[in-house]
């Protein structure tokens, strides 16, 4: 008997009989579905080793039933089918990145039958009881040469997460936040490969790559928009970095204090005099300075006053349990006792509900950024979000 079981999810009989002809000759048992709830029964009673579900579908909701398989702890590798450029993709592999599911790999239509193969071939049957974690890791290498060939390929995306005024619930900005869309294993999260880009040098490539299509996007929408920008704490043992924003800035004609850098609190960066030089520098040439995940690292008031940032970002970590914690009610309204006492404008992310948006603003927190107002987008979302925040208010 087969061991390599694949269960299909795909309205498009035509499709679907494909991927079964090219399944069943890598010796896979497989069965197919046309409907949601047929699909989530035999998925309950079969457990495939691979399911291949298509996103884009009439009457299934393809995140959905990534968030059903989440729930019943889906352990088997998922490829998922869709249209090019579907819309639908990128939230799809951040749901399941979020759910922990196994993603082994994306199916592009028109398919190419020797890409599914080498994802049915490069995935065997997995442990259905195995720990989570065992069968979880993906086989993307991430090194020098994968960094190279993803910025040569522009596959290196910029997504934006609106920051919003607490009281007034006007977009201050956004957010950039990087991520690599990789043809064959989908989205992957910037955890997964900004320290390998920070230990062989290739940071300083991607910062610009941020900058350059971020500045590009805010001066599309308008100009009063804010851009901010995580800058690798790396980054501050030269002056590059300086030289690059300059750049960027002189070309786009944008104005420098329309720009925070956000840089976390670690100690390599707060301790040395050059880190401290480049951000007086940096401040100086008009650019505003954010300390991220603030609570989590090591600076000291001394520090916080001496060096010249002008904006405080409270760390998720508190924001998401303050509805629960009084613990982190109270770092949170000390810390933007803080801030105020020190002239910093206030931002919390992790905002993940009304009350949290509430809470913060009854605090005293003047911005806030998290999923309660909009998930990271890519551009075109990020614009047809703006236009209807703006619409609804
Ligand atoms: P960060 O700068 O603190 O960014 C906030 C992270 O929290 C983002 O994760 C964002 O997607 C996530 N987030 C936003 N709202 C919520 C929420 O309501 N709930 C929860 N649970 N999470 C929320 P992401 O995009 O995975 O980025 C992770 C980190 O990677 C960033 O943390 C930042 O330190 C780093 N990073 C991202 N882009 C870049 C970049 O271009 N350069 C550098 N050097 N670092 C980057
Ligand atoms: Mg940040
Ligand atoms: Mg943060």
């Amino acid at each position: 008997m087969s061991t390599n079981t694949l269960l299909i999810l795909d309205d498009d009989d035509q499709l679907a009989s494909m991927i079964m002809e090219e399944a069943i000759q890598l010796d896979f048992e497989v069965k197919h579905c046309t409907d949601g709830r047929q699909f989530m029964d035999t998925f309950i009673a079969w457990k495939p080793s691979h399911v291949a579900i298509d996103l884009v579908m009439p009457s299934i909701d393809g995140i959905e039933i990534l968030k059903m398989l989440a729930r019943l702890d889906c352990r088997s590798s998922i490829i998922l089918t869709s249209g090019i450029g579907s819309a639908m993709l990128p939230l799809a592999q951040i749901t399941a990145l979020e759910h922990e599911l196994n993603i082994c790999g994306i199916l592009h239509q028109p398919f190419l039958p020797h890409l599914l193969q080498k994802l049915l071939a490069n995935h065997p049957s997995v442990d259905l009881h195995a720990p989570h974690s065992e069968h979880a890791a993906s086989t993307l290498t991430i090194d020098q040469a994968s960094l190279e060939q993803a910025i040569a390929q522009q596959q290196l995306k910029v997504f934006y997460q609106p920051q919003i005024e607490l009281f007034t619930g006007e977009v201050m900005g956004f957010e950039a936040l990087l991520r690599w869309q990789h043809p064959q294993y989908g989205i992957q999260l910037p955890e997964a490969f900004i320290h390998v880009a920070e230990q062989t040098g290739q940071i300083e490539a991607l910062t610009e790559c941020v900058i350059v299509a971020g500045i590009q996007f805010i001066q599309s929408i308008n100009n009063t928009l804010t851009l901010s920008v995580n800058i690798s704490a790396k980054s501050l043992h030269n002056d590059r970095l300086i030289v690059m924003l300059e750049q960027a800035c002189q070309r786009f004609a944008f104005d420098p204090s329309r720009m925070i850098l956000e840089l976390t609190e670690t100690a390599t960066m707060l301790d040395t005099r050059q880190a401290e030089q480049i951000l007086g520098h940096l401040r100086e040439l008009g650019f505003k300075l954010s300390i991220d995940d603030f609570g989590t690292g090591y600076s000291s008031m001394a520090q916080l006053a001496n060096l010249p940032f002008t904006e405080l970002k409270i760390d998720k970590s508190f924001v998401m349990t303050m509805e629960n914690s009084s613990k982190s009610r109270k770092v949170i309204a000390s810390t933007l006792k803080l801030a105020e006492s020190l002239g910093l404008e206030t931002i919390a992310e992790g905002v993940e509900n009304s009350l949290a948006a509430i809470g913060l603003r009854e605090l005293g927190c003047r911005y806030g950024q998290g999923y309660f107002f909009a998930r990271p987008m890519d551009e075109t979302a990020s614009r047809v979000w703006l236009m209807h925040w703006n619409n609804q208010r």
